[in-house]
């Protein structure tokens, strides 16, 4: 895993409505289409490539690639609506096998009125099950968080732990809530990969990987460092607005031009 670095993170989101503005990819983008970017291929982790498998890229095409994302959005922001860390971890928690934008219109109610594990445990399991049960696994979700919220008293003073092992004993919190909860509110190098960054880094041949271990460990081997912190949320956007599961729109993509993929609609 990279170093952190400690860079100031979005540690307590002040507004839940500036976190509904996160950012789109642009409608329109230019592409850099002509600039021919080569560099020395990043060391595959085997040996040899299997036949048909997409040439690694190269450190310069993999810089190129996120000097791009960069500076299209400086500053990407993930989309799950929260108001501090404890918000954060809840809403990541809510978030499995469900959309952003559907735990975010159940939040919007509870998270005002619950912002600490204790107001959520005084809201009590019925309650919480009932602010979130348009939530697929509601019941479940609404159990986890209760507990989640009694271990933090009991075990860790009622604050939010900075560990993965800490995080990750959480009840309902897996690998992917303690990535993106070290990310976005304590300013960690992690990747958190979920379908969208899986499917980026496998069709575009940067991170490829059978598995999302393969394809998160993938990532933190190849993204430099000056980009770690806001990876996550670039290629999340760049898998929802632009790499599209069944119909990418790669005649707008800012990457087209290094993607490895054989079926990309642009030369
Ligand atoms: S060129 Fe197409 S397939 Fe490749 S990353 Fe861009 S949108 Fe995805």
């Amino acid at each position: 895993m990279q170093k952190s670095t400690r860079q100031p993170a979005a540690r307590a989101k002040t507004s839940v409505a500036k976190a509904a503005t996160a950012q789109k990819a642009p409608a329109k983008v230019k592409t850099n289409a002509k600039t021919k970017v080569v560099g020395k291929a990043i060391k595959p982790k085997t040996a040899k490539l299997k036949p048909g498998q997409p040439k690694p890229w190269t450190k310069a095409e993999v810089h190129e690639a996120f000097s791009r994302f960069r500076k299209a959005n400086p500053e990407p922001k993930g989309e799950l609506e929260h108001l501090n860390p404890y918000t954060l971890l809840v809403a990541v928690v809510l978030s499995a096998q469900a959309t952003d934008a559907g735990v975010n219109k159940a939040t919007r109610a509870l998270f005002p009125i619950a912002d600490t594990p204790q107001k959520m445990i005084d809201l009590g399991e019925e309650t919480v099950r009932d602010y979130i049960k348009t939530i697929g696994l509601y019941r479940t979700k609404a159990k986890n968080v209760i507990a989640l919220s009694e271990k933090l008293i009991r075990d860790f003073g009622g604050v939010v732990p900075r560990t993965r092992a800490e995080l990750e004993s959480l009840p309902g919190a897996g690998r992917k809530t303690a990535n993106v909860v070290l990310n976005m509110a304590f300013g960690e190098h992690t990747m958190a990969v979920d379908t969208h960054v899986f499917r980026v880094g496998n069709r575009t041949g940067l991170a490829p990987g059978k598995t999302v271990l393969d394809v998160e460990l993938e990532l933190e081997r190849v993204i430099p460092a000056e980009f770690m912190l806001h990876a996550h949320h670039w290629l999340i956007l760049h898998g929802r607005y632009t790499c599209l599961a069944r119909k990418p729109r790669c005649e707008v993509c800012l990457i087209n031009d290094l993607c490895r993929w054989p079926e990309k609609t642009v030369a």
